[in-house]
């Protein structure tokens, strides 16, 4: 599958990245590592006319802990540079994790973490050639009115399937925002909007700069736990991200969040009750198990059952919070 013709731009600074942004919106792609990008740029999910690289922005590269202020992560940093991050390994682990199991080695060495929060949102009838889908007569997330997934109702369900957000969600990061009216933050959680065609609140003339981790979240212990079908190289069919305060053989405080289970990474609500300062054994971890399970609403998007993927959040949320508890 060939690629479709476009200019490529290449800023040096992010105000000229934005400046270009702003001339060439709407008909205009943002490309970091491409992992994501180019498989979608083939299959004809986007033609655009302008493709600009931000490879060249030096200033959004690298960790840099911000002395007891937490961290803050430029978002062309590698995965690669994420997972064997000293760093990130000891006071946020489940980040340095999560990061580990996405894609191949050779995949998180050009993939980023901004990538990886901004990616666009999978379908079995959408991440599909040209040929393919307009044999299927298209559908709503690209050049048809349908969905294939839920037939009669005119929303898209496509799941978000990145690794790394829900250990972010789970960290309380925040992202800095780039646009023409200067910069913003925003926490993650409030990112995504929950629909699979328009899933990210970004503008086409903004940019993802930077990953904020609050000092509060600093040493909690993690673990990250995901659903594929090549251990090797797959996206998450299911994906659980916990962390937790552990002090004197009780659980403090935890949070849960999954991935590609919905049209947005999600934290799991009422985490916090279920602990309230008990020692964590097979009952609690078994209600806290069943609180994630309801918060995921996999649908026929992915591979794998929706029952069968459900069922994997239950056991992994188990697993991972034993895993978190007694490392
Ligand atoms: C075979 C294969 C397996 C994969 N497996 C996994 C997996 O297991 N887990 C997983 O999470 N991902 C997986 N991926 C997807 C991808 O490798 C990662 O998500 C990666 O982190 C994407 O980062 P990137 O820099 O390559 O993004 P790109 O492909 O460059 O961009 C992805 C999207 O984000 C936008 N974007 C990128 N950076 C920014 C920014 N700073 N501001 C605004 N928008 C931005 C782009 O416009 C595009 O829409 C896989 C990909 C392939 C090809
Ligand atoms: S969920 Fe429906 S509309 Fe969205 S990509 Fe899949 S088939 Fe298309």
């Amino acid at each position: 599958m060939s690629l479709p013709e476009f200019k490529l731009l290449r800023p040096r600074t992010v105000a000229e990245a934005i400046e270009l942004l702003t001339k060439h919106a709407p008909d205009v792609q943002v490309i970091a590592g491409g992992t994501d990008l180019i498989p979608s740029l083939r299959q004809k999910l986007f033609a655009p006319r302008y493709v600009l690289d931000l490879r060249g922005l030096r200033e959004l590269r690298g960790i840099r802990p911000q002395a007891g202020n937490g961290a803050e992560i430029g978002a062309l940093t590698t995965l690669t540079e994420i997972e064997r991050s000293d760093f990130l390994r000891q006071h946020y682990p489940v980040l340095a994790e999560a990061a580990a199991t996405v894609a191949s080695p050779i995949l998180r060495n050009m993939g980023t973490l901004g990538g990886n929060i901004c990616l666009d949102t999978r379908c079995l009838w959408y991440n599909q050639s040209l040929t393919w889908r307009k044999g299927c007569g298209f559908c709503i997330k690209k050049d048809g009115n349908i969905c294939h997934v839920a037939p009669g109702g005119d929303t898209c369900w496509a799941v978000f399937s990145g690794d790394t957000p829900p250990a972010l969600l789970c960290l309380e990061a925040e992202i800095e925002i780039a646009g023409a009216a200067g910069t913003r933050r925003l926490p993650l959680r409030d990112f995504y909007t929950g629909v699979g065609d328009n899933y990210r609140k970004l503008e086409k003339n903004e940019l993802v700069t930077r990953i904020l981790l609050p000092q509060s979240s600093a040493d909690w212990r993690g673990a990250y736990r995901k659903l594929r079908i090549r251990g090797s190289i797959d996206y998450p069919l299911a994906g659980v991200a916990v962390v937790l305060r552990r002090s004197n053989g009780h659980v403090e405080d935890a949070r849960i969040a999954l991935t590609a289970v919905n049209a947005a990474p999600v934290l799991v609500k009422g985490i916090r009750e279920v602990f309230s300062g008990q020692a964590l054994d097979e009952t609690v971890a078994e209600k806290a198990a069943e609180l994630a399970a309801r918060t995921a609403k996999p649908l026929t998007t992915s591979a794998l059952t929706p029952e069968y993927r459900r069922e994997m959040i239950r056991v992994f949320t188990r697993r991972a919070l034993m895993q978190a508890f007694n490392p």
